[in-house]
C-alpha cells in the first residue's frame, strides 16, 4: 500500500517568542525558493500559534504542542483542540513523554485528546516510546505496541493523524537507535494501528523522533516505514530544520 507523504514537524517545546519568528521567516523562504518534498510543519508555544501560522505561508503547517481533552471549561490554563484550531493550528502533538512523564498522562487520557483533535478538525500526531530501563529489558516493541493499541482512538480510522516513535532516553540526549531498532519498532507500530483501526491505518505516516539532527536525518528517513521526523532541539533554527527537511 502506498504510503502518505513524509510529514516532518518541528517541536518547539517552551522555547520561542516573537523574535524567534525571524527563524519561520528564513524558513518559508527558503521553502518558497525551494519547496519540499514533504509535509513541513511547526508547533510552537501555544502563545505564537496565531502568529505563527499568520507568517508561514502555505508550506508550513501550524500545531499545538498539547490539548485538553475537553470541549472547554473549568480548566485554568487549558488549552483545547477547538481553540488551537481557531488560533490556526491543523495539526496537535499528543502524548509526548515530556507530558507523560511530568503530568502522568496514561494512555487513555492521550486517545481522549487524540479523539478530541479529530473532533476538532486537527490531525493528531499521537506520540509513543519506552523508557532506557525498558528498551535494556528487551521490552521496547512490547511496550510501544501497547501504547500504541491504548492511545489511537477508534475515531481516528479514515481520519488524518500520524504516529511519532519516540524513544523516551533519545529525546534531546544525542542518542539515538540503531535503523534497524527504529525499522522493528516501526513495523511493530505499524500492525498495532492495523491491528487497533483495520486497513484505514495502512497510510498515516509514522514519524521517528529523538535527537533527529541534519548529520543523521537522511538515514533514518530512508528506514522502511519511516514516514517523517518529530524534532525537538534541531527544529529552533531554520538552517537545521531546513537541512532535515531537505533529507526528507
Ligand atoms: C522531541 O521532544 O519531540 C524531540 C524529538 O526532541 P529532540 O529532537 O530534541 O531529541
Amino acid at each position: 500500500m502506498k504510503q502518505s507523504v513524509k510529514l516532518v514537524a518541528g517541536n518547539w517545546k517552551m522555547n520561542g517568542v516573537a523574535a524567534d519568528l525571524t527563524e519561520v521567516a528564513a524558513l518559508r523562504q527558503a521553502l518558497s525558493d525551494t519547496p519540499p518534498a514533504c509535509r513541513v510543519a511547526l508547533c510552537p508555544p501555544a502563545t505564537l500559534i496565531e502568529r505563527l501560522a499568520r507568517d508561514a505561508g502555505a508550506l508550513i503547517e501550524t500545531g499545538g504542542q498539547d490539548c485538553r481533552a475537553e470541549a472547554k471549561g473549568a480548566f485554568t490554563g487549558g488549552v483545547s483542540a477547538a481553540m488551537l484550531k481557531d488560533a490556526g493550528a491543523t495539526l496537535v502533538i499528543v502524548g509526548h513523554s515530556e507530558r507523560r512523564q511530568e503530568f502522568g498522562e496514561s494512555d487513555a487520557l492521550v486517545a481522549l485528546k487524540a479523539e478530541a483533535a479529530i473532533e476538532a478538525g486537527l490531525e493528531p500526531i499521537v506520540c509513543v516510546g519506552e523508557t532506557l530501563a525498558q528498551r535494556e529489558a528487551g521490552e521496547a516493541v512490547e511496550v510501544v505496541r501497547r501504547q500504541v493499541m491504548n492511545s489511537l482512538p477508534l475515531a481516528a480510522a479514515g481520519r488524518p493523524f500520524a504516529i511519532a516513535y519516540e524513544p523516551v532516553w533519545a529525546i534531546g540526549t544525542g542518542l539515538t537507535p540503531t535503523l534497524e531498532q527504529i525499522e522493528e519498532v516501526h513495523r511493530a507500530v505499524r500492525s498495532a494501528m492495523i491491528e487497533r483501526l483495520g486497513l484505514a491505518a495502512a497510510t498515516p505516516p509514522i514519524l521517528y523522533g529523538g535527537s533527529v539532527k541534519p548529520d543523521n536525518a537522511r538515514d533514518i528517513l530512508a528506514v522502511p516505514e519511516v514516514g517523517g521526523a518529530l524534532v525537538g532541539g534541531a527544529s529552533l533554527k531554520a538552517a537545521d530544520f531546513l537541512a532535515i527537511i531537505e533529507a526528507a
